[in-house]
């Protein structure tokens, strides 16, 4: 699977939607749940998950590699690990909420474009840093400038289950 896809070995697993390629930790794939976050990763590619717009885009694409992961790991003969899964989703899960969470009155915004969240209640409006692997960082903004048509993130990490999300 490394030789048929453009897999590297690296410090986390994830895949690089710009580059089309996939890093993977060499040590963890003697362990089981690394070949699940190796498959996981392929599943990203192989279902052509390049862009997306908003959060909640990202947890539905997260939600379907890891279905493609299952039925991956039956083929390949893998054990499946559903508290694992379910403990990566939630990991996501916490970090978009954190993201969405408004930093003034801690009611949960709505995201206005990629990087942008505005609260209804205390008006108030916020960036969130992009980075996946990064705690989520938000710095509180006047307005929205942008007014044109929505940005699209064509190029984009997944970082799965990272440590850093939770
Ligand atoms: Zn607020
Ligand atoms: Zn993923």
């Amino acid at each position: 699977m490394i030789a048929e896809n453009k897999c590297l070995p690296g410090d986390v697993f994830c895949f690089n939607s710009n580059t089309k390629t996939i890093t993977y930790v060499e040590e963890e794939l003697e362990k089981n749940e690394g070949i699940l976050a190796l498959l996981h990763e392929i599943a990203h590619l192989k279902l052509g998950h390049y862009s997306y717009n908003y959060d909640v885009e990202l947890l539905k694409l997260e939600h379907e590699a890891w279905d493609e992961t299952r039925k991956m790991a039956m083929q390949y003969g893998i054990e499946v690990d559903e508290e694992h899964i379910a403990e990566c989703l939630t990991s996501y899960d916490l970090w978009l909420e954190k993201r969405a969470t408004c930093p003034k009155c801690g009611e949960y915004a709505l995201q206005r474009n990629n990087n942008t969240f505005g609260c209804f209640v205390c008006d108030c409006y916020w960036k969130v840093n992009e980075r996946k692997d990064r705690e989520v960082r938000k710095k509180i903004i006047n307005q929205i400038k942008q007014t044109g048509p929505e940005k699209i993130i064509i190029g984009f990490l997944f970082v799965c289950c990272s440590p850093f999300l939770g």
